[in-house]
């Protein structure tokens, strides 16, 4: 079998841009793929494009073998745009290798070792009493995990965060939403990287002890020992990983007892391969993955397959259960049963992508910016 054409699709979904792609193979098989790095994906295009050049003709089967050629081929090793194109392959090979066995891709992975995929659920509501009402119907309809979003007082000041201001608010309405739901639900916030070291201690010694069971990514991740300080100020397990691009970026945070919730993304790290080695790696230090998961239904199927695979796994991050994709554009999904995703089947990922459909022309997009009260810019 060999590989005969690599097709992507930088696709507006009707609110954000995919990025998808398809590898087909001299035998009638092919895999869809998908690549993460939001926002830059005329750049994942311009790196698959290098990496067609030499995986044409090449046998899809050795998926491993391809992976570091990919990723090694080039003197400028690594980086977010490279692994997320290696992303997308990755996944595409491990699609159309398991088709034509005839098998799900778990079955790739070493087997199933789940009957179904338990799942987060994030309300969209900014910290404040609508997110404490969405907390206690979703915890009502079962869900066992409820994350939220910084909130922030209100400014009528387009695009302003003061993180002072916004910690102060927030710890106090996840204290609230502690006492209306009880000890047992776990509850966790997405900071978004927004804060720094002392107004992340700050928010979390704000916190009644038991108040918050992950906090993640309260601070930008470029450098381990800036979150080894902040360990040293907090008891409040971290959440970390979602940019990661890399075993090796995973390295310092899983060997250093950084984070305690492994957020590899699929879609950024590297594929199944790469997603695998994390997932073995942290298996040694205790450390269960909660696997990033904004994207579409492609990275969803991919991140059900690793779940079914990974002993050392906690839940999924799923959009909201009101939210889907269109059918037209991908005509086959994987839907909640529930609160998870129940075990599939079907061989391949399970998922399909209507090609004709990709012609919506891409849409240039660029995440909101956020400035301080004195004009400065700071991270959304
Ligand atoms: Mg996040």
């Amino acid at each position: 079998m060999k590989i005969n054409e690599i097709k992507s699709f930088p696709v507006w979904s009707g609110s954000r841009n995919l990025f998808v792609l398809k590898i087909e193979t001299d035998e009638g098989y092919y895999g869809l793929g998908e690549a993460g790095v939001s926002g830059r994906e005329l750049a994942v295009q311009g790196a698959v494009a290098h990496f067609r050049e030499f995986l044409l003709g090449k046998d899809p089967r050795r998926i491993g073998a391809l992976w570091q050629e990919m990723y090694r081929g080039q003197y400028f090793e690594g980086g977010r745009v490279l692994t997320g194109a290696i992303s997308a392959i990755d996944i595409a090979l491990h699609d159309l290798v398991a088709k034509s066995l005839g098998v799900p891709v778990y079955q790739l992975l070493g087997g199933a070792q789940r009957d179904s995929v338990p799942c987060f659920v994030t309300s969209g509501a900014p910290m404040g009493p609508d997110a404490v009402d969405d907390a206690l119907r979703y915890i009502g309809q079962g869900w066992p995990v409820v994350r939220f979003v910084p909130g922030h007082p209100e400014t009528g000041e387009d695009g302003l965060f003061e993180p002072r201001e916004s910690i102060a608010h927030t710890a106090e309405w996840l204290t609230k939403a502690r006492e209306k739901v009880g000890a047992a639900p776990v509850l966790g916030i997405d900071y978004h990287h927004r804060l720094s070291v002392a107004e992340a201690a700050s928010f979390c010694q704000m916190l009644p002890p038991g108040t918050l069971d992950f906090l993640e990514e309260p601070i930008r991740d470029e450098t381990p020992g800036a979150y080894q300080s902040l360990r040293t100020m907090t008891e409040v397990p971290f959440a970390i990983g979602e940019e990661f691009s890399s075993k090796w970026t995973f390295l310092p945070y899983v060997e250093q007892g950084i984070t305690n919730y492994a957020r590899v993304d699929i879609c950024n790290v590297g594929g199944f391969t790469e997603a695998m080695k994390v997932a073995g790696w942290c298996e040694a230090h205790y450390i269960d993955l909660m696997p990033h998961n904004p994207l579409g239904p492609i990275s969803t199927a991919a991140n059900i397959h690793l779940a079914a695979a990974v002993p050392n796994y906690s839940w999924l991050e799923d959009r909201s259960p009101e939210f889907t994709f269109s059918s037209e554009l991908f005509p086959v999904q994987h839907e909640l049963s529930g609160v998870g995703y129940p075990l599939p089947t079907a061989p391949g990922l399970g998922v399909e992508f209507n090609e004709e459909m990709a012609g919506k022309p891409f849409e240039f997009w660029e995440t909101p910016r956020l400035h301080r009260r004195d004009g400065s810019y700071t991270n959304w």
